[in-house]
């Protein structure tokens, strides 16, 4: 089959699409034909060997697929050959102490579809039956691609984390990233006021269309300063932050008395610093969010279904191009996902 893989950790310049061997379903798992495989930032931390867990090489990243099952692997059922499903990307193992009081996310031997497991920038990827959903009528591959793994951290962060309320005001950061423009939606749906930030002016009017109330570009300097303008210096009750080092100061300060602070990545670095008086006189929590859940993922695909949220999609790509969909993903040129097709 075709896939882009690569051999050695570094830029993008040393993904290859190549032939590899065909993979087979193995005891437990299935094996899918896929049709749509979006792009993460993760993709490019894994392939930059800078993420906390590294593959053997040669690896194939890519963490969220839709498409079609194509064999059903020994001891499965419930699904059949030809079926439209997803794959839930938090692979978790079922049995440690955390799976079993329901937080698969914090599972202890937990995986990511591309992370250590080969993923889906290839024509065939095998996943285990129990993190297979089937995608509703009425959403494409791409757009379920495109909401398998940063809608449900979205969701992830807003709902079961920040435990996000009716008429509160969240700032979210970046916009134009795939968490960005989920959480947006996100909150919206839940209906808080959303304030959120953006790279260049041409992004405002596409943050604007997704339901932001206010849209600010971080390039003009230290956007917790509009923030507090713009809540008559209250400030915000949850900060959605995945940025880390070059935004954590400025998110710290944009937070209300007993806001929540929720991250779930740190692109920019993990460094970060705290006023410890600011936490406890302000009454702030910093809460830490990984990943979703397959019941987060089966919410965004409902929502999806419903029309209460939409896919994002900047571009659909041949598979081929998976170099350029990185490149653009890099210099933060787009506007919600990229979409690989192979
Ligand atoms: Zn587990």
């Amino acid at each position: 089959m075709k896939a882009v893989t690569f051999h050695d950790y570094g830029g993008p310049e040393v993904l290859r699409y190549e032939d590899v061997p065909e993979p087979w379903a193995g005891p437990g798992e299935v094996l899918v034909r896929v049709r749509a495989c979006g792009v993460n930032r993760l993709d490019l931390l894994v392939r930059s060997g800078r993420s906390q867990a590294k593959p053997p090489l040669p690896h194939i990243g890519g963490s969220e697929v839709a498409g079609d099952i194509v064999e059903m692997g020994p001891g499965t059922s419930g699904f059949a050959p030809g079926q439209r499903v997803v794959i839930a990307p938090y692979i978790s193992d079922e049995r440690c102490e955390y799976c079993l009081a329901g937080h698969e996310t914090t599972c202890i031997r937990g995986d990511v579809l591309g992370l250590i497991s080969d993923g889906g920038y290839a024509e065939y990827v095998k996943a285990p039956i129990t993190h297979i959903l089937p995608i509703p009528d009425g959403v494409s591959y791409v757009e379920a691609a495109a909401s398998t793994l940063s809608a449900p951290t979205a969701w992830h962060m807003l709902i079961d984390k920040a435990k996000l309320q009716p008429g509160e005001t969240v700032l979210v950061l970046s916009a134009g990233s795939g968490v960005g423009s989920a959480a947006v939606q996100i909150a919206r749906l839940v209906g808080a006021k959303v304030i959120t930030t953006v790279g260049s002016d041409e992004k405002i009017r596409q943050a604007l269309d997704l339901g932001a109330d206010e849209v600010i570009n971080y390039t003009r300097g230290d956007f917790s300063v509009p923030v507090r303008r713009l809540t008559d210096k209250r400030g915000v009750d949850v900060v959605v932050e995945h940025v880390g080092t070059d935004t954590w100061d400025q998110s710290l300060n944009s937070l209300a008395r007993n806001g929540r602070l929720v991250t779930c990545g740190a692109t920019s670095g993990v460094a970060g610093t705290v006023d410890i008086y600011t936490i406890y006189a302000k009454q702030i929590e910093i809460l830490g969010s990984y990943g979703g859940s397959r019941g987060n993922l089966k919410q965004v695909l409902s929502a999806l279904a419903h029309g209460d949220i939409r896919a994002v999609i900047h571009e659909e790509m041949p598979l081929a191009d998976a170099r350029r969909a990185q490149e653009m993903v890099e210099r933060r040129e787009q506007f919600g996902k990229i979409v690989l097709v192979p």
